[in-house]
């Protein structure tokens, strides 16, 4: 039994009960047996969200994240290591012409020392962050992966810092690198451009991830939910990416405006849209690796718990250090900005406990089902 205080509230709920909520349970079922819906099926579902659908579907999503990793969430340190960054997306805060972000970029010993401490307090997987920042020419990064995997050999590095060529990726692959993370944003183009300005290309983003799949990474894709132009079709395109690329990995977390951006007058994405999402992507995909993001916890203070209790099995607390953590403000009011790591860990840990699952301090890579 979920615990009052972690429910989620929803106010519109005039529909015609009985026959949306027979079909969107029925919809429900069939992901789960065939693990794949059309495009008109998951608009459909998207579009036909309340109460006791969301209640249905959040209950299985859990039962299957259960049967797939027990009661363990995973623990993920993240170390923001740039904010300088080449691009201009209109929603985020450290894109490029935003003059009023105090740009910083860590040492590779500030890296290093992050790492240190993390490992010190059971991190075993390390997520190096951050815009893409021209200094990180692929050697470079390469060299920390190295360093980082020949001090400590039972911890999976992650990276999420852009767009690279292939070569680029391999070299960071062949260096010691276990997953990569790039968000898709979104699976239709003509979205894709009203998010980002015309020197970004969708097609590139996508021919990146088919890259990183190819060569052997544990890929994470993604989007924002409530994005400015998203739209129940939009939505349906990209669980239908997601379901047909297969990632290892998908993080999805609500949209939040940045007043310095271009979308600052913007709101927010849903919470519970997010929620049920990520109850859908838990069905599609029961061994998916699948963060409660930084930013549901943003626009709700239970938001990490919400989000394990929907499907969710990772957490990223953060590991930068304290002195830059304002400076990575991707969207207004970012949370956990002022806390030491040790902090962090403590404060997750507890939050997870009290909704009956624990954090597991291994690497806590993909299981592969056909290994399990
Ligand atoms: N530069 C790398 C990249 O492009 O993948 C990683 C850093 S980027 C800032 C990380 C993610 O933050 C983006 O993929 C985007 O989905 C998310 N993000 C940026 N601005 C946001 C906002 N205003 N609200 C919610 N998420 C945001």
């Amino acid at each position: 039994m979920v615990k009052d205080k972690y429910r989620i509230s929803f106010e519109n709920t005039v529909y015609d009960r009985n026959l949306e909520i027979d079909k969107s349970i029925s919809l429900i079922d069939k992901l789960e047996k065939e693990r794949s819906l059309s495009l008109e099926e998951y608009k459909y579902l998207v579009e036909n969200l309340n109460k006791e659908v969301f209640d249905y579907i959040s209950k299985k999503a859990r039962i299957i994240g259960d049967e797939n990793y027990g009661k363990d969430v995973y623990l993920r340190g993240l170390i923001e290591i740039s904010n300088i960054c080449k691009n201009d997306c209109y929603y985020c805060g450290i894109r490029h012409s935003n003059r009023n972000c105090e740009r910083y970029r860590l040492s590779e010993e500030e890296i290093l020392e992050c790492a240190d401490e993390g490992y010190a307090l059971g991190y075993r997987t390390f997520v190096m962050q951050g815009g893409e920042d021209g200094k990180f020419e692929p050697e470079y990064i390469c060299g920390i992966v190295r360093k980082i995997k020949a001090k400590y050999k039972d911890v999976a590095v992650t990276l999420s810092l852009g767009e690279y060529d292939k070569e680029s990726y391999q070299k960071m692959y062949d260096a010691g690198a276990d997953r990569y993370l790039l968000r898709h944003e979104t699976a239709d183009k003509e979205h894709y451009e009203k998010l980002h300005p015309k020197t970004m290309s969708f097609e590139n983003r996508m021919n990146c991830l088919k890259d990183l799949k190819d060569i052997g990474f544990q890929v994470g894709c993604g989007f924002m939910v409530g994005s400015p132009y998203q739209s129940s079709a939009t939505l349906a395109k990209d669980l239908k990416f997601i379901e047909e690329f297969a990632p290892e990995m998908c993080g999805i977390g609500p949209f939040i405006p940045h007043h310095d951006t271009v979308f600052k007058d913007e709101k927010s994405g849903s919470i519970q849209m997010t929620l049920f999402l990520i109850a859908i992507l838990r069905i599609m995909r029961p061994n998916m690796l699948i963060p409660a993001t930084t930013s549901l916890s943003t626009l709700d203070n239970l938001g990490r718990e919400k989000g394990i209790l929907a499907g969710a099995n990772v957490v990223m607390p953060n590991l930068s250090p304290v002195k830059n953590r304002k400076k990575y403000e991707l969207y207004d009011g970012k949370v956990c900005t002022g806390d030491e790591a040790a902090h962090c860990i403590g404060c997750i840990t507890n939050r997870i406990n009290n909704i009956g699952y624990g954090v597991a301090k291994v690497r806590g890579d993909y299981k592969c089902l056909n290994m399990m």
